[in-house]
């Protein structure tokens, strides 16, 4: 086994279309959700001004 490799670190993708969130290194082409071959924004956020939720809260839709 191959330990050496430094794994690519998980990204938090949110689905443009349905909002769905997916967590995974690379976005999926088509949307689990939805079904749909949606654009995934990467929302991941290591900021400690994001209370280290994991999202940028910047990028949460404004309600
Ligand atoms: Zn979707």
């Amino acid at each position: 086994m191959a330990e050496n490799q430094t794994p690519l670190p998980e990204n938090t993708w949110k689905c443009s279309n349905c909002g769905n969130t997916v967590v995974t290194v690379r976005p999926p082409d088509t949307c689990p959700v939805c079904k749909q071959k949606c654009e995934f924004l990467n929302v991941t956020c290591y900021q400690p001004g994001c209370g280290f939720t994991g999202m940028d809260n910047r990028l949460k839709p404004a309600k």
